[in-house]
């Protein structure tokens, strides 16, 4: 919804990104104010630009990919593999904060490729392959009303995202010990319900699939180079 008085605000990279991907690559090197204004399009799909004469919203969903070090030397893998004290690795790793953190669906550690993989030996599923999946779980969402599963409402979850009861119990201590948040809530439904449909899981999903939902959702120990 564009105002009066506000034609000289233009969309940033938040908002070209919609409907596409933006990689935010060395994250850990964003000055905090740009890494909190990540979070109202991580959230509602929009950005919210407000000028003295007026104000903007733009569109904003996209997938957000974003890559760090898990120090601020750049060199580090494992705690103790470069100079930076753990004191600095946890300093670097606290730019991003909870509320952000919390907004990442998955995280994943990269090590270092080997040798075999540099010099293409290691055997390697084809993107085509993957693409293919990829293809499968998008008509699967369109049955539900959806383009992906992350698009799946929160209030439509119980009905379009049922889950066993034992994931259910799983879901619920992770909630009472203070890990898992609301919001997190939500996010491990439609993850675990994207696993279970690359799987071949029908209606309900398994403990097994929430389980590994919760699993690769983004920690900070996961940005301190920790291992699950
Ligand atoms: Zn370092």
């Amino acid at each position: 919804m564009i105002g009066g008085g506000t034609s000289l605000m233009r969309p940033g990279e938040i908002s070209l990104a919609h409907g596409g991907v933006l990689f935010l690559d060395e994250l850990g090197e964003f000055p905090v104010p740009v890494l909190d204004a990540l979070r109202q399009p991580l959230e509602d799909g929009q950005v919210r630009v407000v000028r003295a004469r007026g104000s903007v919203t733009f569109p904003a969903r996209m997938v957000l990919v974003a890559a760090m070090n898990p120090c601020p030397c750049g060199e580090g893998g494992a705690p103790g593999a470069c100079r930076c004290t753990p004191a600095a690795r946890l300093r670097y790793a606290r730019r991003i904060s909870a509320p952000l953190l919390d907004r990442f669906d998955l995280a994943i550690r990269v090590d270092r490729p080997s040798v075999e993989a540099l010099v293409g030996e290691a055997a390697e599923e084809s993107t085509m392959t993957v693409a293919g999946r990829v293809a499968a779980n998008r008509l699967r969402a369109r049955d539900r009303g959806v383009r992906v599963n992350a698009e799946i409402p929160g209030a439509a979850l119980a009905e379009l995202v049922p889950v066993a009861s034992e994931a259910e119990a799983l879901l619920e201590r992770r909630l009472r010990d203070g890990s898992l948040s609301a919001r997190g809530l939500h996010r491990v439904r439609r993850i675990a319900r994207t696993l279970a449909d690359i799987d071949g899981v029908g209606e309900v999903v398994d403990v097994g699939h929430v389980a590994e939902a919760l699993l690769l959702r983004c920690r900070r120990d996961i940005l301190l180079g920790g291992d699950r």
